[in-house]
C-alpha cells in the first residue's frame, strides 16, 4: 500500500506491507524460497554489504516475504519497524541483545510464559546477563529493582498463564523515568486487542506462533520498535549510539535515526545470531494475520462464555479471567485491551492437581498441547509440564500452581467446549 489515507485495523491486517509482486503481478505474497540475490554489478554490492544501500543480499538477513509480514506486524503495532525472527524466545534474546552487555540486568515480571521465566533465570545468565523478577502490580518494587545495569524493563501485556493484565501506562512511566525501555511481549494479546506502544512501550516482542498465525503451522518470532527511543541520551546503548567495530565505525543511531534498532537488529543481530525466520512460515503467518481480528472476536466471546460458565460451576474453585467482574485485573480491560481479556485464562480445579491431571486426560476437543493461540481450544497443567523447571513458590507467582489448569480458547462452538469441560470435570472431580 501506498502511503495515503490511514486505514483500519481490519484493512491493514490484510494489506499492509504488500502490493502485487513487480515481475508477475501476483496478487498474494509469493514464498520467495531462495538464499540468496543476485547483484546488479559490483558496485551494487559493495553498496549492499556497506549499508549504504538497502536491498537485498542473503536471506538470512533478509527476504521479500518476510520483509511484508515485518513490515504488516509494525503497521498493526504502530511501530517504525520490526525483525521476525525463527520463534518467540529467539525474539526475545534479539529484543535484548543490543541492550545488554554483561553484567547488565533486565527487570522482568513474575507474571510470564513459564519458558520466559526459564530463559531469563537460566540461560541468559551464560551471556553475563541477568534477570531480576518483581511483582509488576508492586509499583515500588519495580522502581526500586532498577538499578544502573538495567538495560531494559519487560513483561507481557495480558500475562501467561492466568491472563492477568499488566498496568502498562504504570510500567512505561517508570521505566520512562529510569531511562530504560519497555519491553512488551503482546503474544496473548494481539495489536488487535492491545497496543502496547500507545501505553508507552518502546519494544514489542511476539511469538507469531500463536494468535498472529492462528492456526498452530509454525514457530516464528517479531521484535517491533516504536522508532522513539533516545537511545544517544546517555551512555547506556553503546551499541546503537557508539561506532560499530563490526560496522567500520558506524554509529546506528546517528546513521539511521529511528530506524536504529530495527537496522542493528538485522545488521547485526541476524548477521551473527542467525535466528532467522524462513520464507514458508512467513508466508503461513501472512495467511494467518489476514484474520486475526474476526479470530480475536471469537477467542474473545467464547472465553467470556466458558469462563463465567467455569465460574459458576462448584467443581471449580476460581477462574482467573480478567474479562469476569470477579477478576482483580476486570478494570484494567477497559483501558488496556478495550476489545476484550483474551482468550488464555487458568481455572483452579477442586481436589487439586491429581484432578487436574485427571481432566486434562478426558477431555476430547480440547488436545492437551503446549501451546495457545490456535484456533483449536488448547488445555495444559503447567505445574507438570511448561512450568516444570520452576519452584512449587515461582510457579504460585507465576499463576501456575499445581492445582490450576491453563486453557487457550478456540474459535469452535462454546456450546460444544462447555459440554466437553463438563463431562471432564464429572470425571475429575468425584
Ligand atoms: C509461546 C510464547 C513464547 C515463546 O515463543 P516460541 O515461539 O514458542 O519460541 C513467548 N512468550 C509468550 C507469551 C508465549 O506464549
Amino acid at each position: 500500500m501506498t502511503d495515503g489515507p490511514i486505514y483500519g485495523f481490519d484493512t491493514l491486517q490484510i494489506h499492509a506491507g504488500a502490493r502485487p509482486d513487480p515481475a508477475t503481478g501476483a496478487r498474494q505474497t509469493p514464498i520467495y524460497q531462495t538464499a540468496a540475490y543476485v547483484f546488479r554489478d559490483a558496485e551494487h554490492a559493495a553498496a549492499l554489504f556497506g549499508l549504504q544501500e538497502v536491498g537485498y543480499i542473503y536471506s538470512r538477513l533478509t527476504n521479500p516475504t518476510i520483509a511484508v509480514l515485518q513490515e504488516r506486524i509494525a503497521t498493526l503495532e504502530g511501530g517504525v519497524g520490526a525483525v521476525c525472527c525463527s520463534s518467540g524466545h529467539a525474539a526475545q534474546i534479539m529484543a535484548l541483545f543490543p541492550l545488554m552487555r554483561p553484567g547488565r540486568n533486565v527487570v522482568a515480571s513474575t507474571r510470564l510464559y513459564g519458558g520466559t521465566i526459564t530463559q531469563f533465570s537460566q540461560t541468559i545468565r551464560r551471556f553475563g546477563w541477568d534477570a531480576k523478577f518483581v511483582d509488576f502490580d508492586d509499583v515500588d518494587s519495580v522502581t526500586s529493582a532498577i538499578d544502573k545495569n538495567t538495560r531494559a524493563v519487560f513483561c507481557e501485556s495480558i500475562a501467561n498463564p492466568g491472563g492477568y493484565i499488566t498496568d502498562l501506562d504504570t510500567i512505561s512511566k517508570i521505566s520512562d523515568a529510569a531511562g530504560v525501555p519497555l519491553v512488551v511481549d503482546n503474544t496473548s494479546a494481539t495489536p488487535y486487542l492491545c497496543r502496547p506502544i500507545e501505553h508507552g512501550a518502546t519494544l514489542v516482542v511476539h511469538s507469531t506462533t500463536k494468535y498472529l498465525t492462528g492456526n498452530g503451522t509454525v514457530t516464528g518470532g517479531c521484535v517491533v520498535d516504536c522508532g522513539k527511543f533516545d537511545w544517544s541520551a546517555n551512555d547506556k546503548f553503546p551499541s546503537l549510539s557508539e561506532p560499530e567495530p563490526a560496522y567500520h565505525g558506524l554509529r546506528f543511531h546517528e546513521t539511521f535515526g529511528p530506524q536504529a534498532y530495527t537496522f542493528h537488529g538485522i545488521a547485526i543481530g541476524l548477521r551473527d545470531l542467525g535466528m532467522t525466520m524462513n520464507p514458508q512460515a512467513a508466508h503461513y503467518t501472512l495467511m494467518g494475520i489476514e484474520t486475526l481480528s474476526l479470530r480475536m472476536q471469537r477467542h474473545v466471546e467464547n472465553a467470556q462464555t466458558v469462563a463465567t460458565w467455569l465460574e459458576k460451576d462448584d467443581r471449580v474453585d476460581y477462574v482467573t479471567y480478567a474479562g469476569l467482574q470477579s477478576s482483580p485485573y476486570f478494570k484494567r480491560v477497559k483501558n488496556i485491551c478495550p476489545k476484550g481479556a483474551g482468550g488464555i485464562f487458568t481455572f483452579a480445579v477442586k481436589g487439586g492437581y491429581d484432578a487436574c491431571v485427571k481432566l486434562v486426560n478426558a477431555l476430547e476437543i480440547f488436545s492437551h498441547v503446549a501451546n495457545l493461540g490456535d484456533a483449536r481450544s488448547l488445555i495444559i497443567h503447567s505445574a507438570s509440564t511448561t512450568h516444570r523447571q520452576l519452584s512449587v513458590e515461582q510457579q504460585e507467582a507465576a499463576g501456575a500452581g499445581p492445582g490450576v489448569v491453563r486453557v487457550s480458547i478456540g474459535i469452535e462452538d462454546a456450546n460444544d467446549l462447555i459440554a466437553d469441560l463438563d463431562q471432564g470435570l464429572s470425571k475429575a472431580v468425584r
